[in-house]
């Protein structure tokens, strides 16, 4: 793949999980791109090895590996295997995340009637076990990632985990409580992280992605037809930018942060790459 500028990774091992997926294929493609050996985690091993087959093909270095971001053992299987056939891990992408249609309502607001409509889901419906996905997913699967692949970072001065944020992190979007409360207990746990291991050279960041389409949002944001549904109309009259991102658009956040020269002195940041989303009131 093409990316916006190099950065050197030889010799560096990359972890990315959720790297079947859109946007981290696209983050695992821009580091093998940059020499580093990419490990490819995801819980569809299928994904995951269709990601790394292609970096392969294009003269990369990776490998597929399955791996379940809410079950330590895993984890450290995953971890096992990385440090066998690549080396110790030098670079995290925590970005295996996402959300759960029991962790939302169907409705922007709540109105006088609501609690006797059957077919709504109302704040009052919320299921504790979808919420409990959405947090464990995208919260302790962050977590527990990080404690399993970080070890192999202490006394690594040049080394980084980078963490996937959101626009709900900072404003709650509408309809998805779970997921807005997760994205933002990531971007706290960024911060709280960076402190944490500022003595031992590990930078923490994260990206907050504006809207881009994938799997995960695929059927909130487009009608049967293919066309636009009413909220991603709503999301792009809302960014004035007037479009959603295209996932390449995110890699040059994700080459710099990586870049000890770039951004050694960054940490603790969370960078919002979302055409204006977040600095746009709508007036
Ligand atoms: P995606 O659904 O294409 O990819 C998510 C990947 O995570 C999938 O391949 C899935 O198999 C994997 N995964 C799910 N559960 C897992 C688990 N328990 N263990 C390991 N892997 C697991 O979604 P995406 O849009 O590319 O999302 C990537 C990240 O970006 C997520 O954290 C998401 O919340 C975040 N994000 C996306 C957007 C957007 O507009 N798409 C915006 C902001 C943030």
């Amino acid at each position: 793949m093409q990316v916006p500028f190099k950065i050197n990774l030889e010799n560096k091992v990359a972890v990315v999980t959720g790297g079947g997926g859109i946007l981290c294929a696209v983050f695992a493609k821009a580091l093998a791109a940059c020499g580093a050996k990419v490990a490819v985690l995801d819980l569809k091993k299928e994904a995951a090895d269709a990601v790394a087959d292609e970096i392969n093909k294009s003269g990369g270095r990776a490998l597929g590996v399955q791996a379940n971001v809410l079950d330590i053992n895993s984890l450290k299987e995953a971890k096992k295997t990385v440090n066998e056939k690549m080396g110790k891990c030098d670079i995290l992408i925590n970005g295996a995340g996402g959300n759960h249609p029991k962790g939302n309502t169907s409705k922007e607001y709540f109105e006088d009637g609501d609690l006797d409509k059957e077919d709504i889901m109302t704040f009052f419906d919320l299921d504790p076990e979808g919420i409990k996905f959405v947090f464990d997913l995208n919260f302790i699967g962050t977590l527990l990632t990080t404690q399993v692949f970080a070890k192999d970072m202490t006394g690594n001065k040049e080394s980084s985990i980078i963490n996937v944020s959101s626009m709900n992190a900072f404003t709650p979007l509408t309809k998805i409580p779970a997921y807005s409360g997760a994205k933002a207990a990531i971007s706290n746990f960024t911060q709280w992280l960076a402190v944490h291991f500022s003595k031992s050279g590990i930078r923490v960041n994260a990206m907050a992605p504006g809207f881009f389409e994938t799997n995960q949002n695929k059927a909130l944001l487009r009608n049967t037809d293919g066309s636009y549904s009413e909220r991603a109309e709503k999301i792009i009259s809302q960014t004035p930018m007037g479009r959603f991102g295209e996932p390449e658009e995110l890699t040059g956040t994700l080459l710099w942060l990586i870049e000890p020269k770039a951004s050694g002195f960054v940490t603790g940041v969370i960078i919002p790459i979302d055409g204006g989303f977040l600095a746009y009131s709508g007036v």
